[in-house]
């Protein structure tokens, strides 16, 4: 693998790092897990969208610059060394995206994306369900057919910001008598305000409406917005999957972003012996994982496929993110525990960062499941007792 950037590459960076030094907000927008902060961020992606940075990798028929993942991710290090908002798209853009571009229709690709890339559709994962998140082959919403399309109904659950969202993806039992849990499954887009669809907020600890439990009534959705073919919705939703674990959601931009956060923090509170090596470890890890991914990068573009290396992908960002914010929880003490408004520079965000981060092992599939799945594709080792 050669890192060194060309010297186009280099030009590309550069353009990001000046576009983002002249538009990023100089005061952060407030949360996206609100109505105020959901409209702002919106307002961000339409922003970036006017001068297609809002999707770099995609074809710029559909609002990208088709620049490919290396570009990518020196965009994605500009984008975070600056301080720029959260993606409110993020689902749509990392996760449903992939999934149109290596299973959807062209037709589907040109009404879908274009409007995606603007913040105008923002989208929500409608996955999970009450007994349906590890073994989600479990899942018991059904979609039966009907004139022009088919009929939703059932329940979702820990649908992040669909108490904002416009639309959802997810899949559904549209043939219920097959003989194994993940066949008969349809993955399909619906409309979070058709008729039939009832979204009732889930509150976190802190109050805001982090999540949505979806409850379906017989909602028509219309053939064009099923992906793939009717019944085999495993395979796309595998390859959803795998692109949430693997490169696209959490880019190393985002933790070499922390660390070097972690180590001004350090540096400000009096260099501390004893936290030294954990905050060497961070920058290290962080650094670690940028050529990780480098690597990945290099292997997808020489055509391999991602596959279950993408569960020690989501193993390492998830734990050492967690490590990270405990790290940075320590360096502050007590005024770890005051508001983000109470601090100032290198002291904010680390405690709700921290609250965010252990989550990680949870979503995207939890790391007990990424574990199998390490031991038993990647190492070849027993399947274990279910
Ligand atoms: C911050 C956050 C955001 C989320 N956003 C979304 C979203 O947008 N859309 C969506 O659809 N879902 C979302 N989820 C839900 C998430 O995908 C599920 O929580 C996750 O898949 C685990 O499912 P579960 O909660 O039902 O736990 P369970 O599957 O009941 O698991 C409980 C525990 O048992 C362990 N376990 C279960 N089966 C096995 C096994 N075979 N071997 C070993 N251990 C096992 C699990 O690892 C876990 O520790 C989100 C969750 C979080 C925390």
């Amino acid at each position: 693998m050669d890192l060194t950037h060309s010297p186009a590459d280099q030009a590309f960076r550069a353009e990001a790092r000046a576009w983002l030094d002249a538009h990023v907000p100089a005061r952060p927008l407030p949360s996206l897990e609100t109505a105020e902060g959901f409209a702002a961020h919106r307002g961000w992606e339409a922003e970036l969208a006017a001068d297609h940075w809002s999707v770099v990798s995609w074809p710029a028929a559909y609002g990208g610059r088709d620049c490919g993942l290396v570009r990518w991710l020196l965009f994605e290090e500009e984008y975070y060394a600056a301080g720029a908002p959260g993606r409110v798209g993020q689902n749509g853009v990392s996760l449903l995206a992939p999934t149109l571009f290596d299973h959807g229709t062209e037709e589907q690709r040109a009404r879908i994306l274009p409007p995606m890339a603007r913040g105008e559709v923002v989208w929500a994962q409608a996955w999970s369900e009450p007994e349906a998140g590890s073994d989600l082959a479990s899942l018991r919403s059904r979609a039966v057919r009907t004139d022009g399309g088919w009929l939703l109904s059932g329940q979702k659950t820990w649908s992040s910001r669909a108490a904002f969202a416009d639309r959802a993806f997810g899949l559904f039992r549209s043939e219920p008598d097959t003989p194994k849990p993940h066949q008969g499954l349809t993955y399909l887009m619906f409309d979070l305000r058709a008729p039939g669809v009832t979204v009732r907020p889930i509150g976190r600890l802190d109050g805001k409406p982090a999540f949505a439990e979806l409850f379906l009534d017989e909602v028509f959705v219309p053939d064009e917005d099923v992906i793939g073919e009717p019944g085999r919705g495993w395979r796309v939703a595998m390859s959803t999957a795998g692109n949430e674990r693997g490169l696209t959601l959490r880019s190393p931009g985002r933790f070499l972003a922390s660390a070097g956060r972690l180590a001004a923090l350090w540096h400000e509170r009096g260099r501390d012996p004893f936290t030294r090596d954990r905050v060497a470890d961070a920058v290290i890890g962080a650094r670690a994982y940028q050529l990780f991914t480098y690597a990945a990068a290099s292997r997808f573009l020489d055509g391999e496929a991602l596959g279950p290396e993408s569960s020690l992908n989501k193993v390492f960002w998830s734990e050492y993110d967690i490590a990270l914010h405990e790290t940075a929880l320590d360096l502050l003490g007590v005024d770890g525990e005051l508001a983000d408004g109470e601090l100032a520079g290198a002291d904010r965000g680390w405690a709700e960062g921290y609250v965010f981060s252990l989550a990680g092992p949870i979503y995207a599939g939890t790391n007990e499941i990424q574990r199998d799945i390490i031991a038993e594709r990647l190492l070849g080792l027993p399947k274990g007792r279910r």
